[in-house]
C-alpha cells in the first residue's frame, strides 16, 4: 500500500462511511481530473459517474473554472462579509436574484447546503413569530426528506436511518408522505408496467395528505426538494404534484421552502427544478453545484416580504443575528460566476437535452434484468433501483449490501458513484461525451450482472 492510502487509513475519518469496512480495503486516492474523468495515484481512470457527489457541473480542471479563480487569487482570496461587501459576492447575488425570479429578492451567503438550509429555517421562524402567526413556528417536510446535516437541517430530514440516532438533539418537525410513485402506498404502478414515465396518471391521492396536515397545524413553513428527493434515493415526483402542493401551503398560510441544492443549476433541466411547474418558492436553498463543484459556497434567497422582517433600528435588534467566517467567499463567487456564464450558454442546454435522449436509449436496456426494479430519470438525474423481487418490489436485505457491492464492480471497471442503500444514482457532469455515458450505463449493466445475476425480467 502506498503513503497516500496509508495516512488516509491511519489519520482520515471518512463521512458515512463505516470506518471499519473502509480501512479493510485499500482506498482510491485520486490526484486529478480532466472533463468527466478522475485519475488516482497508480494512474488509473475512473468516470465521474455522480458528478463528485452531486456537486460538479462542467467537469473537472475546467480552463474557465480555473482561470476565474486564478484571476480572482491575485487580487484577494477572502475578506469577510461581516460589514465588508466584495466584487464577486455581490455579481453573483444580481445573476442569482435575476434567474430566480419574482418574488426572490435577496441573497444570504453561506458555505453549504446544509447552512443554506438552516439559514432559511431561522429566517422562516423568526419572521412566523414576528409576523404573529405564531409563538412556537413548526415546519413541515416530506418522508425521507433529506436537508443537511446540521442538527437544524437535520430536524428537518426524515431518514430514520441517519436521522434517528440524534433524535434527542433535535427539535420535533412533522412529516407527511412523499409521493414515491414506486411504492406508492395507494398501488398506483402496477408490477407490469415497470415504466416510471406512466407514474404520473394518477389523482395525486398523496397530496390529500399534505393538505390534512397544513389544515390542522400552523406551520411556518414546508420544505421541500422540489421534484427529485436525492438522498430518499433519487425520488421522482410525480409531474404537476409540486405546483398543486406549493399552492396548498400558499393558500394555508405558511411559507415555502424550496431546496435546490441537489435540483440547482440545471440538473434536472430546468436552472432550478421549481422552474419546470412555474412554482415561486419563498425561500431557495442553492449550494453544490453553485460554484460548479469547485469550492463549498451557498445561498439562501428569500423575498422582500421576509427580509423587511428584519429591519429596524440599531437598537431594536431585529438584526438577523446569523453568519459564517466565510460568508461570500471571493475564490466562491468568482467560481460561481465563470460556472453560471457557462451553464447558460446556449449550447450548454443543448448539450445537455442530447445527454438525456442518450441516456434514456442507454437505460432502457436495464429494465430486462431481474435485479432492477425501477428505472428513473429526471434531467440528468439517474436513479436505478435495485430489488431482491422485481414483481413484488421486495427490497435487498441491508446485510446483501447489494448497493454497495454493485457500485464496487463499478469502481474496478472505472466508474465511480456512490449508492444510497439499493439505489445506483448516476448524475454525469455537463460534460460528459456520448461515448462516456454510454460506458457509465453499460458498466452499471455488467456489474448489476456480475453481482446480482443475469437473471431476465
Ligand atoms: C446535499 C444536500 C444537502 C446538504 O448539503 P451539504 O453541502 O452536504 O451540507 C441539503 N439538501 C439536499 C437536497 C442535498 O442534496
Amino acid at each position: 500500500m502506498d503513503k497516500l492510502s496509508q495516512l488516509d487509513r491511519r489519520y482520515v475519518w471518512h463521512p458515512f462511511t463505516q470506518m471499519r469496512d473502509w480501512v479493510r480495503a485499500e482506498p482510491i486516492v485520486l490526484v486529478r481530473g480532466k472533463g468527466a474523468m478522475l485519475v488516482d495515484a497508480q494512474g488509473n481512470k475512473y468516470l465521474d459517474g455522480n458528478s463528485s457527489i452531486w456537486t460538479n457541473l462542467h467537469g473537472h480542471n475546467h480552463p474557465k473554472l480555473n482561470q476565474a479563480i486564478e484571476r480572482q487569487l491575485k487580487q484577494v482570496a477572502h475578506t469577510s462579509a461581516l460589514g465588508l461587501a466584495n466584487e464577486p459576492a455581490s455579481l453573483l447575488a444580481e445573476k442569482l436574484v435575476k434567474a430566480a425570479g419574482l418574488p426572490l429578492r435577496k441573497v444570504f451567503y453561506s458555505d453549504d447546503g446544509s447552512t443554506a438550509l438552516e439559514v432559511a429555517l431561522k429566517m422562516a421562524y423568526e419572521f412566523t413569530r414576528r409576523s404573529g402567526r405564531s409563538n412556537s413556528p413548526r415546519f413541515l417536510s416530506l418522508d425521507g426528506a433529506y436537508h443537511g446535516d446540521t442538527i437544524g437541517a437535520t430536524s428537518l430530514g426524515h431518514i430514520d436511518l441517519f436521522h434517528k440516532t440524534f433524535s434527542g438533539l433535535l427539535f420535533k418537525t412533522d412529516k407527511v408522505a412523499s409521493p414515491a410513485c414506486y411504492r406508492c402506498p395507494f398501488n398506483r404502478v402496477k408490477p407490469e408496467r415497470r415504466d416510471a414515465r406512466l407514474y404520473a396518471k394518477c389523482n395525486h391521492e398523496c397530496v390529500n395528505k399534505v393538505e390534512a396536515k397544513l389544515s390542522k397545524h400552523k406551520y411556518a413553513a414546508m420544505v421541500v426538494e422540489p421534484r427529485v428527493q436525492g438522498a430518499a434515493g433519487m425520488i421522482m415526483h410525480p409531474e404537476g404534484w409540486l405546483k398543486r402542493v406549493s399552492e396548498i401551503v400558499r393558500a394555508s398560510g405558511a411559507l415555502l421552502i424550496s431546496d435546490e441544492v441537489m435540483t440547482g443549476f440545471g440538473r434536472t433541466g430546468e436552472i432550478f427544478a421549481g422552474q419546470k411547474e412555474g412554482v415561486r418558492p419563498d425561500f431557495l436553498c442553492l449550494a453544490k453545484g453553485l460554484t460548479g463543484g469547485y469550492l463549498p459556497m451557498a445561498a439562501t434567497l428569500t423575498t422582500k416580504l421576509i427580509y423587511d422582517a428584519f429591519l429596524g433600528e440599531y437598537e431594536e435588534f431585529k438584526t438577523f443575528f446569523h453568519g459564517h467566517s466565510y460568508t461570500g467567499n471571493q475564490l466562491g463567487s468568482a467560481a460561481a460566476l465563470a460556472s453560471w456564464n457557462l451553464l447558460l450558454q446556449p449550447n450548454n442546454k443543448k448539450r445537455r437535452k442530447t445527454m438525456e435522449r442518450v441516456l434514456d436509449h442507454e437505460l432502457d436496456s436495464l429494465w430486462a434484468l431481474a435485479a432492477v426494479g425501477d428505472v428513473r430519470r429526471e434531467g440528468l438525474v439517474v436513479g436505478v433501483e435495485l430489488v431482491a423481487d422485481w414483481k413484488t418490489r421486495r427490497a435487498f436485505a441491508l446485510k446483501d449490501r447489494a448497493g454497495i457491492r454493485v457500485c464496487e464492480a463499478m469502481a474496478r471497471r472505472g466508474v465511480l458513484t456512490r449508492p444510497i442503500g439499493n439505489v445506483i444514482p448516476l448524475l454525469p457532469p455537463y460534460c460528459t461525451t456520448d461515448a462516456q455515458l454510454r460506458r457509465m450505463v453499460r458498466v452499471l449493466r455488467e456489474s448489476i450482472r456480475e453481482v446480482l445475476g443475469a437473471g431476465q425480467a
